[in-house]
């Protein structure tokens, strides 16, 4: 057994040589919330130094991420009418539809993600169709939705499209839909491990989806289920899927450690608005050194098995790795 582990840690140089993981800003994907019939960048007020963007605002944010390198945008909308069956959604025309073509037709080197999703879409703010009998949500019912509003995503130009409804076989829908229309180049990142999480609350301010009566826990997973986790990694995966996402981050790294562990595709990991709220808030009084929280944070991702993290600290961690 070594018994002297400090020598490997003495200087700056050898930490340095010995690192095991490595944070680019590559690995890093940039949400953007973007809202239909505004035309300046609105603040969030609970998400501190992130904005909801007009559709005019799409280019700059495309081209100042690239510049940064970071590696994608993920995209969510904010409709101005919203419905049943979420029919904003799917237009040609829709709110991200016409951000993704704003972003590629300035900056077509950006890769575009966009969320596949109905709950900012429909007054009820539930991810799927409602039952009229009894107002639960319909799983079959849903799925075609979903694949058409992919379809219309990869119409518009997106590079990734990501089911987050947590519908099943909603990456098998999602896949059929994308070949079926002509874009089978058109890769899916699916939201296998998104648990019903209170770690999303700032996140349903600034998207506007807060369901208006109960919660999505009869689609999400349980945060005490990791062998449930880990059977949708593998659905997804066997569906189709050709990147697997965690959601939330930071408390779920076991269970980015798990994807890691269970399949050999790429394993993102949602740094989610509740985790960034929480170092904003602090950073603010004082009580925390953001950049150096953020920084351990990310390596902690990649640590845990992460290829990908999407995190609302992208622009800023990208300029901070980049002076490192
Ligand atoms: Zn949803």
């Amino acid at each position: 057994m070594p018994d002297r582990l400090r020598r490997l840690r003495r200087t700056a140089n050898l930490r340095e040589m010995f690192r095991e993981v490595l944070v680019r800003p590559r690995d890093l994907i940039y949400p953007v919330f973007v809202r239909e019939g505004i035309s300046s960048p609105e603040p969030i007020e609970s998400m501190p130094g992130q904005f909801r963007l007009p559709v005019s605002g799409m280019a700059k944010a495309a081209r100042e991420a690239h510049e940064l390198g970071v590696g994608a945008l993920l995209l969510f909308g904010l409709p101005a009418r919203k419905d049943d069956r979420g029919s904003a959604a799917f237009e040609g025309d829709g709110v991200v539809q016409q951000a993704i073509k704003a972003a590629k037709d300035k900056c077509p080197e950006m890769t575009v993600i966009t969320d596949v999703c109905l709950c900012a879409y429909t007054p009820h703010g539930h991810c799927g169709v409602l039952s009229t009998k009894d107002g639960s949500v319909l799983n079959d019912e849903t799925l075609p939705l979903l694949a058409d509003m992919a379809v219309s995503h990869a119409e518009a130009g997106a590079d990734i499209v990501g089911p987050s409804s947590m519908m099943d076989r909603q990456v098998l829908a999602v896949r059929d839909g994308l070949d079926a229309s002509g874009y089978g180049d058109t890769a899916i990142i699916a939201y296998s491990a998104k648990f019903a999480s209170a770690f999303y609350g700032p996140f349903r301010d600034a998207a506007d989806s807060a369901p208006s009566h109960g919660d999505r826990s009869s689609y999400q997973h349980d945060p005490a289920n990791a062998r449930h986790a880990r059977q949708e990694l593998i659905a997804d995966e066997e569906e189709g899927a050709d990147i697997l996402m965690v959601k939330p981050g930071l408390a779920y790294l076991d269970i980015v450690r798990l994807a890691r562990e269970t399949s050999d595709l790429p394993v993102a990991a949602y740094n989610v608005s509740g985790e960034y709220s929480m170092v904003k808030a602090a950073a603010e009084r004082g009580w925390l050194d953001e950049r150096k929280i953020v920084l351990e944070s990310l390596t902690a991702f990649k640590r845990a098995g992460a290829n990908l993290i999407i995190t609302y600290h992208a622009p800023d961690a990208a300029r901070w790795l980049s002076e490192v």
